[in-house]
């Protein structure tokens, strides 16, 4: 069988150079660039091609700043731009509310 293919774009721009994505990802697939964004911040890219498209490293990122994509085939032949997106996490820097109404009381998150 062959492994899953997967790969991300990382908004470098809006990037806070945090590093956790790259303690997140079991692949190495990350590091950290020597370039500076607009921002003045180290940034993080994609350095090797052996993404599985875990999403390990979007979920970590404070910034929302990572879109995984993943192969629709588990194919090792499958090219980078034919893969689709898998996890696509939207910012939230605004106020987040949750309401939760089947409880005995309503809770407000
Ligand atoms: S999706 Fe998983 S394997 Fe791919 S770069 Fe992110 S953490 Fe690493
Ligand atoms: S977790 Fe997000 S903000 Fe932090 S280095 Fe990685 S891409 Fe940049």
């Amino acid at each position: 069988m062959s492994a899953v293919r997967g790969t991300v774009k990382i908004e470098m721009d809006t990037c806070k150079g945090c590093e956790l994505c790259i303690e997140a990802c079991p692949q190495e697939s990350l590091a950290m660039s020597n370039g500076i964004n607009a921002l003045g911040y180290h940034y993080a890219v994609l350095v090797q091609d052996n993404c599985t498209g875990c999403v390990n490293c979007a979920l970590v990122c404070p910034d929302a700043v990572i879109t995984v994509y993943r192969s629709k085939k588990k194919s090792s032949s499958t090219k980078i731009n034919e893969r689709e997106p898998i996890a696509v996490i939207s910012n939230v820097k605004g106020n987040f509310k949750m309401t939760v109404e089947d409880l005995p009381e309503r809770i407000e998150i």
